[in-house]
């Protein structure tokens, strides 16, 4: 079955065997009934498929795990009750006290703050590279047995930088060191990044597979062995569950991932093209331009960044003066969303961190909804006029 048909029908027909409806209902039982006390036993077990809590396993879910699964080219997949849950989940799951995370100096702001300043507290030590530096990235590795695992996301957030991926996990695997990958900003079929020997790929469900800001959840997705390993050790007890209310959301919003993802990508190339050859405008940020990134990335997605001339002054005017395109964080949602890093996502990086990412005073990024292109175009020459 191709990407499309997969998205739509896939794995349905297993859950609900009673009534036949097209679309699944929204299951929001907490617990469900054994048939005997032996049944019960049995399922706490594990040697019985059927349900118990649904802290644990919930019908609605599954049908989102085993179609994210799908999707990624995965076996198997744990919903989260948010990215940054799926994130903390996963690396509570394989480190423990003196292990070692390898991580790429630039990271999704929330990401950058647990690994900085919350995972060191368990006695995680977190040492960040520039991944595009991969004889370093060899070097620190080959001269430590205590790196554990090696996390990075590709295209960057919010300079949209392509690291190698298949380079990274031929490194990662001489080692036997897990990688983790967080996808959320090249979903499929933009990206697949299990093709190029990633273990654990990582997704904000608020973003792109969500698509239309009404939900926030995340994904774990990976081999069936790993996945079933983090869900019963660790998923079960850490509360990170997804509601079933969100889980309807993310499937209904996962039907139309193709569609709008194509559409996004061909309208920010365009404002991305536009903007480059602005006046007011130094710098363009748009995957697009590099030649890594056509390689493993088939489209080039919804984000793009750019450099006002003149610093914070100048940025803030801008973002104060769209009218069209929604002053808000967050990315991948069918209405356009534009803000300033340095003042708002990536507010927690220190000076250095700033510096090390180059998140500049002047740094915009936007996330292009569908609106129309022409519609786009005039907000934000409407709003460079006026700076
Ligand atoms: C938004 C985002 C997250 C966190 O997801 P939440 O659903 O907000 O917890 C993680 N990684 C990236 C790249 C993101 O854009």
């Amino acid at each position: 079955m191709r990407f499309n048909t997969k998205n739509i029908h896939y794995f349905f027909k297993d859950i609900d065997k009673n009534f036949h409806p097209v679309i699944l209902p929204i299951y929001l039982s907490s617990t469900y009934k054994f048939k005997s006390a032996e049944e019960g036993a049995k399922r706490f077990a594990g040697k019985d498929k059927g349900m118990i809590y649904s802290r644990l396993q919930n019908p609605t879910n599954l049908l989102l795990e085993k179609r994210l699964a799908t999707l990624e080219e995965g076996e198997e997949s744990i919903v989260t009750a948010s990215g940054m849950g799926a994130i903390t989940t996963t690396i509570f799951h394989f480190l423990k006290p003196g292990d070692c995370i390898v991580a790429h100096s630039v990271l999704y702001g929330g990401t950058m703050e647990f690994f900085s300043r919350i995972i060191t507290r368990f006695g995680i030590e977190v040492i960040f590279v520039d991944f595009k530096d991969l004889k370093k990235l060899e070097e620190l590795i080959n001269n430590s047995n205590l790196v554990k695992l090696i996390y990075f996301e590709s295209p960057t957030n919010p300079l949209l930088e392509v690291i190698d991926i298949q380079s990274i996990t031929k490194i990662a695997k001489k080692k036997k060191i897990i990688t983790v990958f967080d996808n959320t900003f090249s979903p499929p079929p933009i990206q697949y990044p299990l093709r190029f020997g990633i273990d654990i790929v990582i997704h904000s469900l608020t973003k792109y597979i969500g698509g239309h800001s009404d939900l926030i959840g995340g994904v774990i997705i990976g081999k069936k062995t790993l996945i079933k390993s983090i869900r019963e050790k660790t998923h079960y007890f850490l509360g990170n569950c997804l509601s079933p209310f969100n889980s309807y959301l993310a499937l209904r919003g996962l039907t139309t991932l193709n569609l709008r993802v194509k559409q996004q990508s061909e309208t920010a190339f365009k404002l991305a093209n536009y903007l480059k050859n602005h006046s007011k405008i130094e710098r363009v940020y748009y995957p697009a331009y590099n030649l890594l990134a056509k390689k493993q990335m088939s489209m080039f997605g919804g984000v793009l960044s750019f450099e006002v001339k003149g610093g914070y002054e100048k940025a803030k005017k801008l973002v104060n003066s769209v009218k069209l395109i929604n002053l808000a964080v967050s990315l991948g949602a069918i209405e356009s969303l534009i803000e300033h890093p340095a003042s708002m996502t990536h507010s927690e990086y220190t000076k250095e961190e700033k510096l090390r990412a180059g998140i500049t005073d002047g740094l915009v990024r936007l996330s292009v909804g569908l609106e129309d292109y022409d519609d786009l175009k005039e907000d934000l020459e409407f709003a460079l006029r006026k700076i």
